[in-house]
C-alpha cells in the first residue's frame, strides 16, 4: 500500500488534535490545461469538493483507523471536515473569486461591528476559511446570505481542509496551523442564528427505506468499534432501528446483523476474552481460538511464508508454556524460514501479538502498548542462544491514565508506542519498570512515527503518535533481571 505523503497525516492530525470529523472528498485531476475531478462525472461542477463516500455526514470520523482505510484506498483524496455541532466548529468562508467581494463584505461588517478575533485560518483556492467555535445553537449553512462573497459552513455543511487541492491548482494552506479556534463575537452569532434549521440529529438523520440495510450495518460496525458488550450493542442497534429507520427492519434482522458482525469483528476489540489473556495463563500470548484465527484480519494479510512462520512459532510457544527465545537468529531456525534477511525484516509481523498484549488499567480491556523488543544481550553472553533453553524476554504492562507500570524479565530495552487514544500527549507520561521510574515527562508527537506505523499497519490498530524508547537497567547480581 502506498500513502500520499500529504493527505493522510494531516487528516489524522486534524482528527486527533482538533477532534474534527473527517471524511474523504474527491480531488482534482489532470493539469492546469485540462482539470478534471476524480469522480466519474464528465463535467463535474464541484471539482475536488464533493464527498467520495455515501452518507458522509454520519460517517465522518476522528477514528484514525478509518482514516487510514479511506486514504489507503484514495491517497490523494482531498480532506473534508464536517462542520457544525459534530466537529464543534463553524467556518466563515471568505470567497474572493469575484474581485475580492468576500474580503470587502467582511471588511464592511467589521467596520460596523468590530474586528473578528484572530482564529484558525486556512487560505483556500480563492479566499480564506475562518474557523470559529460552535456556539451550541444551530448555525445554518448558507451561501452568500450573510453578505456577498461570505458563505457559512455550519450544520450539515463541510469544508475542504489543507492540504486539499483546489480546482484551480492551488493548495489549501493553514495561515496559522497551531492557532486556537476563537469564540465568534456576538454580533456575528446574532447574524448567523436568526433562523433555525433542523440539525443532523433531527429529521435529517432518518434512514430511508432503501438505505436501511447498509446504514444499519454501518451502525452495528461502529458500535462494535466502541468495544461495548454484545448485549449493549444489540440494544443500541435495536434502538437506532426503531428510532431512525423510516420503517424499522424486523428485530430479527438486526439480531442477525449483530451476530454476523460479532463473528467477523476482530475479537480483541469486539469482546475482550475473559480467560485466554489472563496473566496467570502463560499461554496468554497465543490464545488459540479457531474462530478468531480465521476472522483475524491481520492473519489474512500475512503472506504464505509469514503465516507458516507464525504457526510454527506459535506451536513452539505452546510447547514452551508461552515462551519463545527473544532472539531473531534462533527464531529464524525455529520458524524453518529460508531467507534470514527476509525473515528478520518481517517476522515481527508474523508474531504481532507475541509482545506485550496487556490490560488497560482503566477499562480492563486488552490493549497493545508495545510494538517490539530489543533483543537482550547480557554481558559475557553471545547472542547466539539457540538451542540453549532460555526464557524469552517478557514484559507485562498496565496503563493507568498516562502512567505505564511494567514488569520485565530478560528485556534490555523496549519501545512504547503511544496511541493518542490511550495517552493524553499534552501531559507527562510516566513509565515505571520493575518499580523504578525510568521516564517521566512530555513525549513529543512525531508525525513520522505515525506514518511509519500507519504504512505498516495491517490490522488497523497501529496508529501511534509517538515512540518512547525505554532502556531497562540490569539488576545488580542477577543475570536475567528478575
Ligand atoms: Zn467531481
Amino acid at each position: 500500500m502506498t500513502y500520499s505523503t500529504k493527505m493522510l497525516p494531516e487528516a489524522i492530525h486534524l482528527a486527533a488534535k482538533r477532534q474534527f470529523k473527517i471524511f474523504p472528498l474527491h480531488n482534482p485531476t489532470g493539469d492546469a490545461k485540462e482539470r478534471g475531478c476524480s469522480c466519474p462525472k464528465l463535467q463535474c461542477d464541484r471539482i475536488g469538493k464533493h464527498p467520495r463516500i455515501k452518507n458522509h455526514l454520519n460517517r465522518a470520523t476522528t477514528d484514525p483507523a478509518q482514516l487510514v482505510d479511506w486514504w489507503a484506498a484514495s491517497p490523494d483524496a482531498n480532506i473534508g471536515i464536517v462542520t457544525g455541532k459534530k466537529s464543534g466548529i463553524f467556518v466563515l468562508d471568505v470567497d474572493d473569486k469575484n474581485a475580492g467581494s468576500g474580503s470587502a463584505s467582511l471588511h464592511k461588517l467589521e467596520q460596523a461591528n468590530g474586528p473578528l478575533p484572530e482564529t484558525l485560518t486556512a487560505r483556500t483556492g480563492d479566499g480564506r476559511h475562518l474557523y470559529f467555535q460552535h456556539p451550541g445553537v444551530t448555525i445554518k449553512t448558507t451561501n452568500g446570505e450573510l453578505a456577498d462573497g461570505l458563505d457559512v459552513k455550519g450544520e450539515n455543511g463541510s469544508c475542504n481542509a489543507p492540504p486539499s487541492v483546489h480546482a484551480n491548482g492551488k493548495t489549501y494552506q493553514w495561515v496559522n496551523a497551531e492557532a486556537k479556534i476563537a469564540v465568534a463575537p456576538n454580533w456575528l452569532l446574532d447574524l448567523l442564528t436568526q433562523e433555525d434549521v433542523p440539525d443532523a440529529d433531527g429529521d435529517n438523520n432518518v434512514i430511508p427505506v432503501g438505505q436501511r440495510n447498509d446504514a444499519m450495518y454501518a451502525e452495528v460496525c461502529a458500535l462494535f468499534k466502541t468495544g461495548a458488550s454484545r448485549e449493549s450493542i444489540l440494544r443500541s442497534a435495536l434502538d437506532i432501528n426503531r428510532n431512525r429507520c423510516q420503517q424499522p427492519l424486523p428485530d430479527s434482522e438486526i439480531r442477525g446483523m449483530v451476530a454476523s458482525v460479532a463473528n467477523t469483528h476482530k475479537p480483541s476489540k469486539a469482546k475482550p476474552s475473559k480467560t485466554s489473556r489472563s496473566s496467570r495463563n502463560p499461554l496468554y500470548w497465543f490464545p488459540f481460538d479457531v474462530h478468531s484465527f480465521f476472522a483475524d484480519q491481520h492473519t489474512q494479510t500475512l503472506t504464505a511464508a509469514q503465516l507458516g512462520w507464525r504457526i510454527r512459532l506459535m506451536a513452539f510457544a505452546w510447547q514452551n508454556r508461552g515462551s519463545l527465545v527473544n532472539d531473531a537468529d534462533a527464531l529464524f531456525k525455529l520458524a524453518n524460514a529460508d531467507n534470514k534477511k527476509q525473515f528478520k525484516k518481517s517476522y515481527r509481523r508474523a508474531l504481532y501479538d507475541f509482545e506485550a498484549v496487556t490490560r488497560d488499567g482503566e477499562s480492563g480491556r486488552p490493549i497493545r502498548l508495545s510494538g517490539r523488543y530489543a533483543p537482550t544481550v547480557l554481558p559475557g553472553e553471545s547472542d547466539a542462544m539457540f538451542p540453549r533453553q532460555r526464557e524469552s524476554g517478557r514484559i507485562d504492562l498496565i496503563r493507568t491514565g498516562n502512567r505505564v507500570d511494567a514488569k520485565s524479565r530478560g528485556v534490555a530495552a523496549f519501545t512504547l508506542l503511544l496511541s493518542p487514544d490511550q495517552f493524553d500527549l499534552n501531559r507527562a507520561v510516566t513509565v515505571v519498570v520493575n518499580g523504578r521510574t525510568l521516564f517521566d515527562g512530555i513525549v513529543q508527537r512525531d508525525i513520522r512515527t505515525l506514518l511509519k506505523w500507519a504504512a505498516r499497519d495491517n490490522d488497523r490498530t497501529m496508529l501511534f503518535a509517538a515512540e518512547l524508547q525505554v532502556a531497562v537497567p540490569l539488576r545488580p547480581g542477577s543475570g536475567q533481571g528478575q
